[in-house]
C-alpha cells in the first residue's frame, strides 16, 4: 500500500470525496502536512466534479466599485486605507459611481461588488440612497455590497430610532442583544433600499491571537460570523473569504474554515432561508503594507515557524488565544515574522477548502493575486468558478500584484484547462453557455491584443476596448 492509500484510508477519503463522510479539524491538519498535491488536486478535483459536473466552468462579470477609501480601522495588511485628511482620501459622488455601473452594463456585466472603508461619516442614510439610485438607473444590476466590518461599523455610529450609538470602531461597547437588534435593523434598511447580497471581505483570519495584530479596529471575528448569521436569518446571501499565508499557523486556516462550516450547518439546519454561497482564499499582498515590512520566515529553516508553535498551543487549550499577554509570553515570536503562500502553498490550501467545506457550493479560484496561469490550474484543485471579469480593483492592488483579465481570455483560460466556459449571475445560475463559434475567446483572430495587463496601481479601469499602455504580463495563449 503506498503512502497516499494509507492516508487515504486513514481518513476516510472515498467517502469524503463522495459527500458521506467529512473531515475533521485533526484531518484535515494531517491532510495539509501529509497528503501530496497531486492527491489533494486529484481530490478536491472530484469533488467539485461531483457537484459542478464535469462540463462547465464559470466566471461572473462584475466591477469592483470602493465608494470611500476612508476608514477608522488599522488593518497592518491594508494599503488602501486612507485617514480622511490625506490629498487622496476619496468618496465617490453618485455621478462616478454610475458612470462605472454604466461602463460594466456596456460589456455586460450583472454585478457590482460595493465595498468600501469603515467611514464615519457616512451616515445610514448615505448607503440607502446610493442603493436606492442604482436601483433606479441600473434595476437590472445585482449588488453585492458591504462587508462585516462596514456593518459593523454601522452598529456603532448610525443614528437609528431606539438604539445607542458609540464613537467609531467601539461597537463592541453594546450590550450583545442591543448589537444584534441594530445589525438586523440596518441590514433590513439595507436590504428594502436594494442591497442583493454581502460579500464576505474582512474575514481573513479568524483567530483571536492572529486578528488582534492584523486587523486592529475592525469586525471582530464573532462580528464578522454574527452579521453573516443575521443576513442568512433576514435572507441575504453572502460569500466567504479567508486570506492567509502572513502570521497565522496552518491550524489558524483550518480553524477559520471550520468556524465558516459551522455556521453554515447552522444556517442549513434552521432552514434559514439564505446561506454562504461561496468561498474563496488567496495569499497576503505584502507590498506598501505594514504586515509587510516583517521579517520573512525562512521555509528551509530547521526553526518551527513561530505563528505555527503559537497556534498547537492554543488548539491544544495551553495557551489562551484571546490573552494578549499570555501568547506573547508562550510565543514571543509569533506575530513578528511572517511565512509568505507560495503557488503550491495555495493551491494545497484550496484543495483543503473543497474537501473540508462540504456545505458550501462553490469555491473560486484567485487569479487575481495568483495570476491567470495559477488561478487556471485552480480548476484542478476544487475551484469550479474563476471569479470576475474585472473592470477595477482598488483593495488588493494597493498592495502588490493584482491582474485584470477581458472576458476573452478568461473564457480561453477555462476552455484551454478542458471545461466550456459560462458566464454565471451571483448565485451560480449560468446566464451564457459558451459552447459555440460565437464563444467570446472563439472570435478572437489576434490574441495579441487581448494580452493580460496587469492592473495599474490606482487602478485606472482595465476595460478591454481600452489600449494596453501597461506592461503586459507573460501569458501564453494555447489556440
Ligand atoms: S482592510 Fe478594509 S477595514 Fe482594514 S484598514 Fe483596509 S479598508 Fe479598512
Amino acid at each position: 500500500m503506498t503512502r497516499t492509500d494509507t492516508l487515504a484510508q486513514a481518513l476516510n477519503i472515498d467517502a469524503v470525496v463522495e459527500g458521506k463522510a467529512r473531515l475533521s479539524f485533526a484531518d484535515a491538519l494531517r491532510l495539509y502536512h501529509e497528503a501530496p498535491l497531486h492527491d489533494l488536486g486529484r481530490w478536491a478535483n472530484a469533488v467539485a466534479e461531483r457537484i459542478h459536473g464535469t462540463e462547465v466552468r464559470t466566471y461572473v462579470i462584475d466591477r469592483n466599485i470602493n465608494y470611500t477609501n476612508v476608514c477608522t480601522a488599522r488593518c497592518t495588511f491594508c494599503a488602501f486605507k486612507r485617514r480622511g485628511d490625506e490629498d487622496d482620501a476619496y468618496t465617490l459622488d453618485r455621478e462616478t459611481l454610475h458612470r462605472k455601473i454604466a461602463e460594466l452594463v456596456a460589456i455586460g456585466g450583472t454585478q457590482i461588488l460595493l465595498q468600501g472603508g469603515m467611514n464615519p461619516d457616512l451616515p445610514i442614510e448615505f448607503y440607502e440612497e446610493m442603493l436606492r439610485a442604482m436601483k433606479a438607473d441600473f434595476p437590472q444590476v445585482h449588488i453585492h455590497g458591504f462587508s462585516p466590518p462596514e456593518i459593523t461599523e454601522l452598529v456603532a455610529i448610525a443614528e437609528i430610532d431606539g438604539f445607542p450609538t458609540t464613537a467609531p470602531r467601539r461597537s463592541g461597547e453594546l450590550p450583545q442583544d442591543v448589537w444584534e437588534a441594530k445589525c438586523e435593523a440596518i441590514i433590513k434598511r439595507l436590504m428594502a433600499a436594494g442591497l442583493d447580497s454581502l460579500p464576505g471581505g474582512g474575514g481573513e483570519i479568524f483567530a483571536d491571537h492572529v486578528r488582534r495584530r492584523t486587523g486592529q479596529g475592525k469586525a471582530s471575528a464573532e462580528h464578522w460570523l454574527t452579521v453573516m448569521r443575521l443576513c442568512h436569518k433576514l435572507g441575504l446571501h453572502t460569500s466567504a473569504t479567508m486570506m492567509f499565508g502572513h502570521i497565522e499557523g496552518i491550524a489558524d486556516r483550518i480553524d477559520h474554515m471550520q468556524r465558516l462550516r459551522d455556521a453554515q450547518d447552522q444556517a442549513i439546519n434552521h432552514n434559514w432561508p439564505a446561506r454562504y454561497v461561496s468561498f474563496i482564499s488567496w495569499p497576503f499582498q505584502r507590498e506598501n503594507t505594514p504586515l509587510g515590512r516583517l521579517p520573512e520566515y525562512d521555509v528551509e529553516s530547521d526553526e518551527p515557524f513561530a505563528g505555527d508553535v503559537l497556534a498547537e498551543k492554543v488548539y491544544a487549550g495551553e495557551v489562551d488565544g484571546m490573552a494578549k499577554a499570555a501568547c506573547d509570553a508562550a510565543v514571543p515570536e509569533a506575530g513578528k515574522i511572517v511565512r509568505r503562500a507560495s503557488a503550491n502553498e495555495y493551491l494545497r490550501m484550496q484543495a483543503i477548502s473543497r474537501l473540508f467545506l462540504d456545505n458550501f457550493h462553490s469555491i473560486g479560484s484567485s487569479w487575481v493575486t495568483m495570476g491567470p496561469k495559477i488561478g487556471q490550474m485552480g480548476l484542478y484543485f476544487g475551484a469550479s468558478d474563476m471569479g470576475s471579469v474585472m473592470m477595477e480593483e482598488n483593495v488588493v492592488s494597493a498592495a502588490g500584484t493584482t491582474y485584470c483579465l477581458n472576458e476573452e481570455v478568461l473564457c480561453h483560460l477555462i476552455r484551454d484547462a478542458g471545461y466550456t466556459p459560462a458566464q454565471r449571475d451571483n448565485r451560480y445560475n449560468v446566464i451564457k453557455l459558451h459552447n459555440t463559434n460565437t464563444a467570446p475567446d472563439r472570435k478572437v483572430t489576434d490574441w495579441s491584443q487581448h494580452r493580460a495587463k496587469k492592473l495599474h496601481i490606482e487602478s485606472t479601469p482595465c476595460d478591454s476596448n481600452e489600449p494596453d499602455n501597461n506592461t503586459p504580463i507573460t501569458l501564453t495563449i494555447n489556440r
